[in-house]
């Protein structure tokens, strides 16, 4: 295989909204949806002789995104025009930080199956959103929507450490999680709010130089982003051994062709002309000031993990699972302290809940019940009121049509038949139409218990309570 000849080398530029009320240089509010052109001013619509004032809470949360991945933070930085011209950015620059971002020389632990590693951070700085074009779909024109112009960003950049798309997955996915549990990001992946710059090359394995990259823009699904990868490997791979050279260049992958399409040669930083924004101060912040903000952080997911082990006895793949999201490990938390069952608790969510958020694509946070909901889905079935096969569909419905749990049973006629007499009626039927079962037992054949159970369960569309069929069908058997 020729890709065992080479080594991918892949680095992220990874933009994240912050959830901020306000834009960043302007009082507009940043929410999401909003009809075009509603949350906008003179400000971030580059009107001119307007002047941006810097949102103090975007600093805020970059320092504690730093904090949470490790990074230096500079007590002296500074806001710099980055120029460029495209029709959803009116000033024609867009404010970003170039030479002294506000944190640096950060790491994030990852576990590949080659074992644990350590991925660099090369930098987190702040910058703002450019707005967005919406393109006519029969050629006519494109609108402008400014009202995501000035919404705050921090793109975390990584050093090239990542080897595959394994790695980048988890990569992602850990700081995804990290920004999540900080609370600086909704991190809607479909909303835009965290995206992805993918950089990908390839070199000869045993070489030291690294190979000509090239960049796929604003990827926001994990995906497209393995799939991606893969076909740019394979892509240079093939350009290298065709005896090509691979382009720097920018590129956009296509979902539907499963390929990439050049969109431009790569800008050099040269290209943009950077400089001082000339409107901004210099952000100096003091230790006392980084120090109070290192005290909001809240429990990470890697101790959150450790403790999952310790006080709950979850296994490591199943405290993994739970902490990947904060979501989830808040979930977990609460559902557990309100039906005392957190085994229970975990095997739901690690199974049954788990294997609906990958066949739906869904993300945790989109999970439409709360925490008291799936605590009394618990409480039912050791309460004996549902079975647990009840109970897999009870939660089906808990996400297609949300409402209590016990509504669902209600409606759906689902209670579990506990009732002795009703029992009774069941096993004679069953007895009665399976002389041959029987016979069977009555020889020695012990499966032949299992399929009256079975029967029996089937004649009561599952609603009869399993134990007690087994008890009572043993005693009639005797
Ligand atoms: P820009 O893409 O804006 O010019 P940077 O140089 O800051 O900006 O970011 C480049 C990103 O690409 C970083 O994440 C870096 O790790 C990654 N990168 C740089 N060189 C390579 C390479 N040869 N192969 C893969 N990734 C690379
Ligand atoms: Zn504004
Ligand atoms: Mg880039």
């Amino acid at each position: 295989m020729l890709r065992d000849e080479y080594e991918t080398v892949i680095g992220l530029e990874v933009h994240a909204e912050l959830s901020t009320k306000t834009k960043i240089f302007c009082s507009c509010p940043t929410s999401f949806g909003a009809a075009p052109n509603t949350h906008v001013c003179p400000i971030c619509m580059a009107m001119p002789g307007t002047l941006p004032v810097l949102n103090e809470k975007v600093v805020e949360y970059a320092v504690k995104a730093g904090l949470a991945t490790e990074c230096t933070i500079s007590q002296d930085s500074k806001n710099d025009r980055k120029n460029y011209f495209y029709p959803d950015l009116p000033k024609a620059y867009q404010i970003s930080q170039y030479d002294k971002p506000l944190c640096e020389h950060g790491k994030i632990e990852i576990e590949p199956h080659t074992g644990k590693k350590t991925i660099g951070i090369t930098r987190i700085h702040i910058e703002e959103d450019a707005g967005k074009l919406n393109h006519d779909d029969f050629g006519r024109g494109s609108l402008v929507d400014l009202n995501r112009a000035g919404v705050p960003l921090i793109e975390i950049v990584s050093e090239p450490d990542l080897r595959s798309s394994e790695e980048v997955d988890l990569y992602l996915r850990k700081l995804k999680s990290i920004l999540e549990y900080i609370e600086v990001s909704d991190c809607k992946m479909q909303e835009g709010s965290l995206r992805a710059d993918v950089n990908v090359s390839v070199r000869k394995k045993g070489e030291s130089k690294l190979g000509t990259r090239t960049e796929m823009k604003n990827m926001n699904s994990f995906r497209s982003i393995t799939r991606a990868i893969e076909y740019e490997i394979d892509r240079q791979i093939d350009v290298i051994e065709n005896g090509g050279k691979v382009e720097q260049e920018t590129l956009r992958w296509d979902e539907v062709s499963g390929k990439t399409f050049s969109m431009r040669d790569k800008e050099d930083a040269q290209d943009y002309r950077y400089f001082p924004d000339p409107d901004l101060v210099a952000i100096k912040l003091s230790d006392e000031y980084i120090e109070n903000i290192r005290k909001t952080l809240p429990e990470l997911p890697e101790s959150r993990k450790q403790r999952y082990l310790t006080e709950y006895g979850l296994s490591e793949k199943d405290a993994n699972i739970i902490t990947s999201s904060k979501y989830l490990s808040d979930l977990f938390e609460e559902a557990s302290k309100i039906c005392k069952n957190p085994k229970a608790v975990n095997n739901w969510i690690i199974s049954d809940i788990s294997r609906i958020l990958n066949e739906t694509e869904m993300d945790p946070v989109e999970i439409p019940f709360d925490s008291k909901q799936l605590a009394k889905l618990v409480m039912l079935i050791d309460k004996g009121t549902i079975s647990s096969s009840i109970a897999k569909k009870v939660l089906v419905e808990m996400f297609e049509h949300p409402r209590d749990p016990e509504d669902i049973i209600d409606e759906k006629g689902w209670v579990q038949i506990s009732d002795e007499g009703a029992i009774k009626e069941v096993v004679s039927k069953v007895l009665a139409n399976n002389p041959q079962s029987i016979a069977d037992y009555k020889a020695g054949k012990e499966k032949a218990l299992g399929f009256l159970v079975g029967q029996a369960m089937k004649e009561t569309r599952g609603k009869a309570n399993p134990q007690m069929l087994n008890k009572m069908f043993k005693e009639e058997l005797k």
